[in-house]
């Protein structure tokens, strides 16, 4: 597997001999901004050859990953240094029921205001039900935006926004490379991606100074889960 680019500290001052790094500059986004005076650069090290990544799909390569997977509700997972995070009892990755909205709505979980009440299939079809005065699965509602509804798109605009809030809390907390958005929702993809992006990106603390990780849609589908699994069987990672 051919190296990839990591962050590395640089003198203030100095200039970074690397071919990909004109001096002292940081990564945007996908371009590329000057940062005089942070010492920070963006080059590739033999570090960052040996550090243990994801194995399969979308997040393949990277080392540091968020998982968030839309369907009924929101699940996800933790990637750090290439070791999935399992947490103390198992439990790491209950993105959906982190809080979003203090006293929101209420959550299936017994506590309200839960991310997945905004951002979920479940809100989706909310969210077309107050436009369209009536129920629409979310099959039904994918195809319409799929199709060019305005109001369809509008509601995946407005769970895609709250994608991207979440987001931003975990990527703050945990400052991936990757963000990759996976489940049932995410089948309409920049519809949903999108007005995520955007939402991520205002949401996110020290965007002028920080890279931020793009959000990009699975690749393995339904059988994600699976070969996950037989890929933590195969290595014996914990
Ligand atoms: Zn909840």
């Amino acid at each position: 597997m051919s190296p990839r680019p990591a962050w590395s500290t640089r003198p203030a001052s100095g200039t970074c001999s690397a071919r990909t790094c004109p001096g002292a500059t940081y990564r945007s986004g996908r371009g590329w901004r000057s940062a005089p005076g942070t010492g920070w650069c963006w080059t590739t090290t033999p570090t960052a050859r040996r550090t243990p990544s994801s194995l399969a799909g979308a997040a393949q390569g990277f080392a540091s990953v968020v998982l968030v997977t839309i369907g009924t509700g929101i699940g996800g997972a933790l990637v750090l240094g290439g070791r999935l995070v399992r947490g103390a009892h198992g439990l790491a990755g209950e993105f959906g029921h982190m809080q979003a909205v203090p006293d929101g709505l209420a959550c299936e979980c017994g506590l309200h205001g839960c991310w997945e009440q905004y951002c979920s299939g479940r809100a989706l079809e909310r969210v077309s039900r107050v436009a369209l005065g009536r129920h629409l699965d979310g099959p039904e509602v994918t195809a319409m935006a799929l199709a060019g509804d305005e109001v369809a798109r509008n509601a995946f605009a407005s769970i895609g926004t709250w994608l991207g809030v979440g987001t931003a809390a975990l990527v703050s907390a945990f400052d991936p490379e990757v963000v990759v958005v996976g489940g049932g929702v995410s089948a309409v993809g920049d519809l949903l991606l999108a007005p995520a992006r955007v939402g991520l990106r205002g949401a996110l603390q020290g965007t002028d100074h920080r890279p931020v990780p793009d959000i990009v849609p699975a690749a393995l589908g339904p059988g994600a889960g699976a070969i996950g699994a037989a890929l933590l069987a195969r290595d014996g990672r914990p």
